[in-house]
């Protein structure tokens, strides 16, 4: 640092500056040579944006070997340095879409393009494992290394020559392979199997990986072969160091010119003309993401034209032609402020954790899951505590782990309440099982509130007008206390003194509206009719099995009864029935042993009237008895309809492809379900086919 620069920066900015270069080489440290980072990515990109903020406002404070002038870190110890003849270098990163409108503009106003003059950029996924470099001479596989710092990496030989997607020779009979030949690409191992992998190391006591980046590198990077053969390593070819001798003039040439060769590519791949194409592609693959076999953590654009990248060249730690459009993190860290505990309508007690709001995969997020003490205990989640939090998909928020650096001093473990928080009843733990119940029952606002939520829910009563907010507010003020309670309102609020359309925000005609929607759910299904009773562990598909089998709800109480006694013929048809086992059969029974519940079941039955369950004949269809997987998008129908309508044939819609499977039906953009169905050699059908197949059924 000169101390001109000192002179003028802030100090405070300054000593900003210095402890963002401190973590970002202690983070580096972690991440390259442990293979264990402590903070997520997009944490770590947070420290070196600002780095890069700072540095754009004070230049003079730049040096060398500032994190934004330098590649990874040294090569570890142990292993044999390999100097690089063409460098490894990192990428430039693009967040944003403008970010992505800003790099083509800089290209075109480098290059002096002008406006009608097209420019072609490569995309293709950013595989999220470690980069390696690959040498050739003569076809003959001579040297692998890593990245290293970006000048020397590390000799890793060895390992390399145990992935099985790598190969020793290549192919004698290639004669346009040029005598020296550098093939840069990535070392990755798949997601599933991943998991695999992961669950075994937990089983024999071995490291466990985050996630399967840090478990490539972390099995690539061993001074033992031995143990980078056991792993499921893979490989990517996507660039080039040194080569002898050209070999394509255009990046997507030197592409197929590696396929050509036995080089594994990550797909889909596309040449762009503009932005609009290219952050179509973005999006694409974005989509594509969560079905793609391996991570990937954005995507990369490359310029086509090799003579175009030659003339762009490089800054400091990255190529000027080329640039990693990241997709939003779906971790980040965030402050944990309260565990807050949530009673559900089984009288679960679920802590949640109350976050500092922070924005996951694009979404903002103030509460996680925490799902219950002993994952808080393992996890030693602390009020106060940095977290790191998780969003994938849908799926809810979750808590992957504290960062304990940054814990506070004097912070405490977090107990669980032996009291339920609502009505104060104990809450107990049953031996063996993870959760604690409030035995308050019915007498407890929380589970009567929730239960009732339930019963009007989508997939159960699907009451409109009477959403989760209104039934808080009448459950308070005593309108309704049991499901039986919502098909008395009208009559009860004819002869009310404060009638709801007097109410305020109400009025006529939302009075009317609400009891008409009451009334025309006085007749109901009988499997919407058992899932609304909210027995535990009875969701829409085992409610809907109970249907088929008992047909009626006189039925199904009697027989449910009866299967109390656990050597009658009742609990054997129990336990025969499709997703129910000992455990579900038990809360069945004991569902019906409460008094209290068998007076709510007869008060509604007073008041509505469940349909019988009419089991629909399937007549001799092409597919009945058969199953499919559904898989990529499809064109003519929503993924919905295509299950109903193959259900309605007799088929059965199932989630994953195996050797059990009969077709499987593929969209567009199919992934890694249509690669399982071709290894397996069972039937894929387009969508047409399928189409026709089902056609006049
Ligand atoms: P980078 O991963 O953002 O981009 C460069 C790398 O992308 C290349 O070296 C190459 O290995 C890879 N890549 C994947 N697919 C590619 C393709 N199709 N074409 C070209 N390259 C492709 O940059 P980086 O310098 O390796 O490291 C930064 C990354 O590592 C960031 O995501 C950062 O968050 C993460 N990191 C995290 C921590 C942490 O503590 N969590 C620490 C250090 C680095």
């Amino acid at each position: 640092m000169t101390i001109q620069s000192l002179m003028f920066a802030d100090p405070a900015v300054v000593q900003e500056y210095r402890s963002l270069i401190d973590q970002i080489r202690s983070h580096d440290d972690a991440y390259y040579q442990e293979d264990s980072p402590v903070v997520p990515d997009a944490e770590y990109d947070r420290l070196r944006q600002r780095l890069g903020e700072i540095e754009r406002q004070y230049p003079d404070l730049v040096t060398k070997d500032s994190p934004s002038q330098t590649v990874g870190v040294k090569p570890a110890k142990g292993f044999k340095e390999v100097r690089h003849s063409v460098p490894m270098l990192s990428l430039g990163n693009a967040f944003e879409d403008q970010d992505v409108d800003a790099f083509v503009m800089r290209l075109r106003n480098f290059l002096k393009l002008d406006g009608s003059a097209e420019i072609e950029i490569v995309a293709e996924p950013k595989i999220d494992g470690l980069s390696c470099s690959l040498r050739y001479e003569k076809g003959k596989l001579v040297g692998a290394a890593t990245r290293g710092d970006g000048s020397v990496g590390e000799d890793i030989t060895a390992n390399v020559m145990t992935i099985a997607d790598v190969s020793g020779s290549l192919s004698s009979d290639v004669s346009d392979i040029p005598e020296v030949l550098e093939v840069r690409g990535e070392i990755y191992i798949q997601r599933d199997e991943f998991v695999v992998f992961n669950t075994e190391q937990e089983r024999l006591g071995g490291k466990i990986f985050a996630n399967p980046r840090n478990a490539a590198a972390g099995s690539v990077r061993q001074l033992n072969p031995a143990v980078s053969a056991s792993r499921p390593l893979r490989f990517f070819g996507y660039a080039l160091g040194e080569v002898s001798a050209p070999i394509a003039q255009t990046q997507d040439g030197i592409r197929q010119k590696l396929k050509s060769w036995g080089f594994a590519q990550a797909e889909p791949q596309a040449v762009c003309r503009s932005v609009e194409e290219i952050l179509d592609y973005y999006h694409r693959i974005e989509m594509m993401r969560p079905d793609l076999p391996y991570d990937i953590d954005g995507v990369v654009y490359k310029v086509n034209r090799l003579d175009y990248q030659e003339r762009l060249g490089f800054v400091a730690r990255a190529p000027r032609w080329a640039i990693a459009h990241k997709f939003p993190a779906e971790q980040a860290v965030t402050i944990l402020k309260d565990i807050s505990i949530q009673v559900g309508r089984t009288g679960a007690l679920t802590p949640v954790a109350e976050l500092e709001p922070i924005t996951v995969g694009g979404v903002v997020v103030s509460r996680a899951t925490l799902h219950n003490e002993d994952e808080i205990a393992r996890k030693d989640v602390r009020v106060g505590d940095h977290v790191v939090i998780q969003r994938a998909g849908d799926v809810i928020p979750q808590i992957v782990s504290v960062v304990l650096e940054k814990r506070l001093d004097g912070s405490v473990s977090f107990v669980m309440p032996q009291t339920c928080p609502v009505c104060g009843a104990h809450a107990v733990r049953e031996e063996g099982e993870v959760v604690r119940r409030c035995t308050g029952g019915l007498i407890c606002p929380a589970q009567a509130v929730e239960r009732l939520k339930h019963f009007v829910s989508r997939l159960a009563f699907d009451i409109e007008g009477l959403g989760a907010k209104i039934i808080e507010e009448f459950y308070a003020e005593g309108l309704i206390k049991t499901p039986a309670d919502i098909f008395t309102l009208a009559v009860r609020d004819r002869s009310s003194l404060t009638p709801l359309r007097k109410r305020e925000g109400w009025g006529d005609v939302s009075a009317k509206n609400l009891f008409a929607s009451i009334e025309l759910r006085r007749t109901i299904s009988l499997p919407r009719f058992i899932y609304a009773l909210g027995i535990r562990q009875v969701g829409e598909a085992t409610a809907k099995r109970l249907a088929e089998t008992y047909l009626s709800i006189s039925h199904f109480s009697d027989a449910i009864k009866e299967a109390a006694d656990m050597n009658s013929e009742a609990y054997r048809t129990l336990l025969n029935i499709q997703d129910v086992g000992a455990s579900v059969a038990a809360d069945l029974i004991a569902f019906f042993q409460e008094d209290h519940n068998l007076e709510v079941l007869s008060a509604l039955l007073d008041d509505v009237q469940v349909e019988d369950f009419v089991p629909v004949q399937v007549e001799n269809t092409p597919v009945l008895g058969k199953t499919v997987v559904f898989t990529g998008t499809l064109v003519t129908m929503s993924r919905a309809e295509a299950k109903a309508r193959a259900e309605g044939l007799g088929a059965k819609v199932a989630g994953s492809v195996s050797a059990k499977t009969h077709y499987v039906v593929v969209g567009e953009d199919a992934g890694s379900k249509l690669t399982k169905a071709k290894e397996l050699g069972l039937t894929v059908l387009s969508e047409a086919e399928w189409n026709n197949l089902i056609s006049g059924y």
